[in-house]
């Protein structure tokens, strides 16, 4: 497909927020009068957004993901035959599944375990989970009581967010952060404040910048989230840190935490990673600990992920979650049980090996790239997120709309993650695909020079 042809494609799908104006969507609608049709074809009607159906204020508001619409449109690209792409803007590891799952997946199929399970899952699966957190991370849950298992880490968030937030109330989304964060919060009726980290900081969060936070909503903090390690930074807060802002929030009682730990197992640091709600007695009563199968296990299709809490939250999250999709799939849950149980430590710690040559990789490139800065290099999850604020006046967006058009890469750009300026690199792809993406780049930023 040539690039005029592209233009159809991805104007419409532009957010104008990068800087384009939309072009309508719907289509008049071409039926006249209501008749019933005697025609046997199956596209009788056009949808039109002209209808007095209208839409929720509140979903109005929230905005699609950007991962996901720069995802669809490589998707499309590809499906119109632009070859060569190279697509380094999604979240998800590109090694299979371990072997252990995949059985249990398939013996869990021709067992035909493709009923409904319990709204919190398989009693097998919690208390799998709960053993993983006690030997791993140190903190003991009631797995009949205190932990749910969810489709997905993504619903879990929302569900942890939703069970201790309302209008009225502030959750506090340290910036850069998951867009997710703060349309959840929107969903949920109540306010973001964002708590601004420092590229010189490695985008930690300073018991200081985060007592400052506090104090500026301090009738109205419900709720902080914590990304750790995070998306879209790779930053990794180690247990001193936590302990600082642990300290922090000691004085300030009502505040929630949701800790999302679904990177936990990707860190290239000696000290590895420490739950939040490992931290003290204080925190643990007071801590929502996120946690799936997607990153750990390339589980992403399995829908997975879990929320662990002190009894009352994990009951409030478990009441949204009966309402809204009773329980995650059943095979999933089969699949997830073999993979805490069933997948030798080295396999695991194989795949941070080969994650930790890719990070290597990426930020050698990288230091080489004039006018790219990486104050400090990430030390968990699979991302990078450097400043490339001296090309495009900082506009991000503009810059990975060309490195799309021009060199056919794509990457996400920092704003949609609250990061103006930088552009987010996901490095869970293969070595040969990495070093293409890093040569794009670099020819690309050659010709902007
Ligand atoms: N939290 C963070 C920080 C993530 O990056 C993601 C996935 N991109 C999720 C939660 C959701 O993961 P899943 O729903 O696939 O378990």
């Amino acid at each position: 497909m040539r690039f005029s042809n592209l233009a159809v494609i991805l104007l419409p799908m532009i957010p104008a927020s990068l800087g384009f104006t939309m072009v309508p969507k719907f289509q008049s609608p071409t039926i006249q009068s209501p008749s019933i049709s005697t025609s046997t074809s199956t596209s009788m009607f056009s949808s039109t957004s002209n209808t007095p159906i209208t839409i929720n204020p509140i979903v109005s508001k929230v905005k699609i993901s950007k991962t996901v619409e720069i995802f669809s449109l490589v998707k499309q690209m590809q499906a119109d035959g632009v070859e060569d792409i190279t697509s380094l803007c999604v979240g998800e590891p590109d090694f299979p599944p371990p072997q252990a799952v995949l059985t249990a997946a398939a013996e869990a199929i021709q067992a035909c375990d493709t009923r409904y399970t319990a709204v919190t899952g398989t009693a097998d699966l919690r208390e799998a989970i709960a053993e993983d957190l006690k030997t791993r991370k140190g903190i003991e849950y009631d797995a009949t009581t205190e932990i749910l298992v969810g489709n997905g880490a993504k619903q879990c968030v929302y569900q942890g967010i939703f069970a201790t937030c309302g209008p009225g109330d502030t959750v506090i989304v340290p910036a850069p952060y998951w867009p997710s964060y703060p349309e959840m919060v929107a969903l949920s009726g109540a306010s973001c404040k964002i708590l601004e980290t420092k590229e010189d900081d490695g985008y930690l969060i300073t018991p200081e910048a985060l007592r400052e936070c506090l104090e500026s909503c301090k009738d109205t903090a419900k709720l902080l989230i914590f990304c750790n390690p995070s998306n879209p930074t790779g930053g990794v807060h180690e247990l001193s840190r936590l302990k600082e802002l642990a300290n922090v929030l000691e004085d300030y009682p009502n505040v929630a935490i949701l800790a999302d730990e679904i990177y936990e197992r990707l860190t290239y640091n000696d000290n590895g990673h420490d739950s939040f709600a490992a931290v003290s007695e204080n925190m643990f009563q007071r801590t929502m600990t996120i946690n799936g199968f997607s990153k750990a296990y390339a589980m992403t299709g399995m829908r997975l992920g879990y929320l662990a809490a002190p009894k009352h939250l994990a009951k409030a999250a478990t009441t949204i979650q009966s309402q809204l999709t009773s329980c995650a799939g059943s095979v999933s849950q089969a699949a997830g049980v073999a993979a805490l149980k069933n997948v030798p430590e080295s396999e695991m710690e194989a795949n941070v090996e080969i994650m930790r040559e890719k990070r290597d990789y990426v930020i050698s490139r990288l230091e080489k790239m004039d006018g790219v800065t990486l104050a400090v290099p990430p030390t968990g999850a699979f991302y990078v997120l450097p400043d490339f604020s001296t090309y495009y006046d900082g506009d991000d967006g503009a810059l990975c709309l060309d490195l799309l058009k021009e060199q056919k890469l794509a990457l996400v750009p920092g704003s949609a993650f609250g990061a103006d300026g930088t552009i987010r690199i996901s490095y869970a792809t293969s070595l040969e695909e990495l070093e293409v993406a890093m040569n794009k780049l670099e020819t690309f930023l050659e010709s902007k020079k």
